[in-house]
């Protein structure tokens, strides 16, 4: 029998990037399109297309990492922002629509899964990564595995409480001081914003840096010591041997590192703290997609 692959689809809030994966990660083929976000008919309608572009006789799976919080008891998405999939039973609708066995997962520990076993995390049993972007996904490889929780909605690290009734988390969260308020691509979008004018971004301010503007380098370094305070708790917790950095936000990592780190030998206990590596990701935006086509592979064993 020919060795079975699987379809990876990373959906985005803007586009869908989909592609043939092998057992070892190796991509085949891509395809890209924009996400249908009209309704949940037409989202699922364009996924059947993107996986009838791609799939021939080898395809066993599809694997489907979406931007959401997911309940694996029922295979549903509990909050989508960006995406018309709130409460939908996703693995089930896709099976039927697909005609094959779908996993579903959020993108964050896709994209965990590929670093771990492609990318910068390759080689480790304890891994934790963060993913810098709209806010901050996480995901956490523990003991050899990817850790999903009692109801599949692990590992929401961007939701960890950095400061006690500090200001108020972003989109459907009600908590206030999270972790994703201080150190995601949208916090450094707001600091641009009050830096250089309300059409700034993260890239500016990043850019900036570089360049040497004192103001933007000042206000990376406040980030970089509050990342590296998040940092500090997750090696607390789970004494990881790396912490994995990836998303758009996440590639400002050499100027937010120096900061982080000494926030992070300063909050974090011995010996975890003297251990962990802090890694920059290797798969940049295909992470998601080879992540999903593995995480597929799961719906092919026993
Ligand atoms: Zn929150």
């Amino acid at each position: 029998m020919a060795a079975q692959r699987t379809i990876g689809i990373d959906v985005g809030g803007t586009k869908i990037l989909a592609g043939v994966v092998e057992r070892d990660g190796t991509v085949l083929r891509t395809e890209r399109r924009d996400t249908p976000v009209e309704s949940t008919e037409a989202f699922l309608a364009g996924l059947a297309e993107v996986v009838d572009s791609l799939r021939d006789d080898s395809v066993a799976a599809v694997g489907i990492g979406i931007p959401s919080t997911i309940d694996q008891r029922e295979g549903t998405s509990v909050f989508s922002v960006h995406v018309p999939l709130e409460g939908v039973p996703l693995r089930e609708r896709g099976e039927r629509y697909l005609g094959l066995p779908v996993a579903i997962d959020n993108d964050a520990n896709a994209a965990a899964v590929a670093e771990w076993t492609i990318g910068a995390g390759r080689g480790t049993q304890h891994m934790v990564m963060l993913t810098l972007g709209t806010g901050i996904g996480g995901g956490l490889i523990l003991g050899g595995r990817l850790y999903r929780g009692a109801s599949g909605a692990a590992a929401e690290l961007g939701h960890m409480v950095l400061e006690f009734d500090g200001p108020e988390c972003r989109g459907f969260c009600t908590g206030r001081g999270h972790f994703e308020y201080f150190a995601s691509g949208s916090a450094a979008n707001e600091v641009a914003d009050e830096l250089f004018g309300p059409e700034s971004d993260s890239r500016q301010l990043v850019a900036a840096a570089r360049d040497g503007d004192e103001r933007a380098v000042g206000a990376l370094t406040q980030m970089g010591r509050k990342l590296g305070a998040g940092m500090a708790s997750l090696v607390n917790i789970f004494d990881p041997e790396a912490i994995v950095i990836g998303g758009g936000f996440g590639d400002a990592l050499d100027l937010l590192l120096q900061p982080a780190m000494e926030t992070l030998r300063r909050d974090a206990l011995p010996p975890g703290r003297d251990r962990v590596r802090i890694l920059a990701a290797e798969l940049g935006e295909e992470a998601g997609m080879v992540g999903a086509g593995l995480i597929a592979f799961e719906k092919l064993e026993g």
